[in-house]
């Protein structure tokens, strides 16, 4: 795949800059200020020399690294999209040209359950979602379609999916999520959501013996499972990409972790779980450990550059400490931790030690949808009440590169995403600053992230296919989805969820509310 984008806005340094950014087998190969001084170098961001006189028309030499193939398109007159001799040139007049961002922690399927559940804190509302969970592949794939859709229209080009799987149905299960990414072309990371243990042994107990039902598939079974899924569906070259990842501390056995951790090494994958979501959980890991929980996946070899953590809401300055000299990278979920109460998570702590930190939108219910930029938004502008030193607040800047390069990192490819850099995959975003929402003209990322940017993304590329123009999905039939999402569903206020009838007093007795009513 090759073409230019001609006159987009992109970020430099100091301020903006209007370039033309050329892709090249599916990457960036150019990208030059587009009145580049005469034999200028390949321009890799920041300010071109002041003192080059500028350029004055005739191709430049052939041998020049500014554009690596095809014609370049310096002296042509301003082309308002289109094919040119061969070479495809899309306008980006008016646009702002960013990386594509990591919705770095999701659960597609919670798509069917987003608006219902009331509000209640993780271990309740977990039961309820249980309770209703989708058991046919195919509304997999529709929840999966719709994740994609909602991440790509506000930034994102890849996708984490911590994906609840239908049990007995697991293979089916994610190759329902593979067909439906595969599809749209969103780039996928698939971790099969496992577990080892039912759902009570989630609690902490408290003073209680408390004997929990057997998990309905061994732990043996599980990575058996996996690794077949691994086998058959890792294809990064293809877009999809399979990641080791329990559910977390709770719910699963040491045993389950190290099988998944010899799975990361044996066939060189990422690590994803969930950690320290809610105070129960900090308290279960006590009672299991008696030390802390990021200590112990420490202790087991969990911890690594390639693993990335969704919430880390609840870690003291020791655990930073930890996610700091092992390279772990938190994934920020500050939605979910709103709606589900979990907490505001230490972020400004994580920066200030060096932690990776990128952002996720959490599944959709417990968002209660995949607005990647609104996450973002809250996600950053939330701890400004955590630290008085406004210093240490996130600019926004500082948010679309935790967005972008911070997933890349958390996925271990920040080599090759994650940035507008020459040589790196072509998973990017054009905004349309003409949009109502991004007017009047002032800085545009800022208020990309600080405003509440609506229609604002005109086009977006993954690995150099198009898969979004005008504002509009290209590679699915949107509408189809949206019919079939109506169709499969139905408008309810009320569901009474029998799980959480049956856990509610232990919960209120362990997290010492017994005493409201
Ligand atoms: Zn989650």
């Amino acid at each position: 795949m090759s073409f230019t984008i001609q006159n987009a806005l992109i970020p430099v340094e100091n301020g903006y800059e209007t370039a033309d950014v050329q892709v090249v087998d599916n990457c960036i190969s150019a990208i030059a200020p587009n009145n580049p001084p005469f034999n200028s170098p390949a321009y890799q961001g920041g300010n071109p020399p002041s003192n080059s006189p500028p350029y004055q028309g005739g191709n430049p030499p052939s041998n020049s690294p500014a554009y690596q193939g095809g014609n370049p398109p310096f002296n042509s007159p301003p082309y308002q999209g289109g094919d040119r001799g061969g070479q495809t040139v899309i306008n980006g007049k008016n646009k702002l040209l960013l990386p594509g961002f990591v919705n770095a922690h999701t659960h597609s399927s919670e798509m069917w359950q987003r608006g219902i559940i009331p509000p209640l804190p993780l271990e309740l509302w977990i039961a309820e979602l249980e309770d209703f969970t989708p058991l046919e592949p195919e509304q997999v794939y529709l929840s999966a379609l719709g994740t994609a859709v909602e991440t790509l229209l506000s930034g994102g080009t890849s996708v984490v999916d911590h994906l609840v799987l239908i049990p007995g149905q697991e293979l089916e299960t994610i190759a329902a999520a593979v067909r439906a990414y595969q599809e749209i072309g969103i780039r996928a990371f698939i971790g099969p959501l496992i577990q080892d243990e039912s759902l009570t042994a989630g609690m902490p107990s408290g003073d209680r013996d408390i004997e929990h039902a057997a998990y309905i598939r061994s732990t043996k079974a599980t990575l058996e499972f996996m690794e077949t899924a691994i086998k058959q569906f890792h294809n990064p070259e293809k877009g999809v990409n399979m990641l080791v990842a329990p559910t977390g501390i709770q719910l699963r056995s040491d045993a389950l972790f190290e099988g998944c951790i010899e799975l990361s090494d044996r066939y060189n994958l990422c690590r994803h779980a969930h950690l320290l979501e809610t105070s129960a959980q900090k308290q279960l890991a006590d009672e299991k450990y008696g030390y802390s929980a990021v200590e112990h996946l420490q202790r087991i070899g969990y911890l690594s550059p390639r693993t990335s953590l969704a919430h880390c809401v609840w870690l003291d300055d020791s655990d930073i400490a930890i996610m700091a000299e092992t390279g772990a990278t938190v994934v920020h979920n500050p939605l979910s931790n709103l709606r589900l109460g979990s907490g505001i998570a230490p972020i400004l702590k994580y920066r200030q030690a060096g932690v990776n930190v990128s952002f996720g939108c959490d599944g959709a219910a417990s968002n209660d949808s995949q607005d990647l930029l609104e996450a973002i938004k809250i996600g950053s502008i939330l701890h400004n009440i955590t630290d008085l030193d406004y210093r240490q607040w996130i600019t926004p800047r500082q948010s679309v590169e935790m967005a972008s390069l911070g997933g890349a990192k958390g996925l271990n490819l920040a080599d090759e995403m994650g940035s507008l850099t020459v040589g790196k995959k072509a998973d990017f975003v054009l905004y349309d600053l003409t949009s109502l929402s991004l007017l009047p003209r002032t800085d545009p990322i800022g208020l990309l992230i600080l405003g509440r940017p609506t229609n604002a993304v005109d086009s977006v590329w993954v690995n150099g296919k198009q898969i979004v123009a005008e504002g509009k999905v290209k590679t699915i039939d949107v509408d189809a989805l949206r019919r079939e999402l109506f169709d499969r569903s139905e408008w309810t206020s009320k569901r009474q969820s029998q799980t959480v009838s049956d856990i509610e007093a232990h919960y209120r007795k362990v997290m010492n509310l017994q005493g409201y009513s």
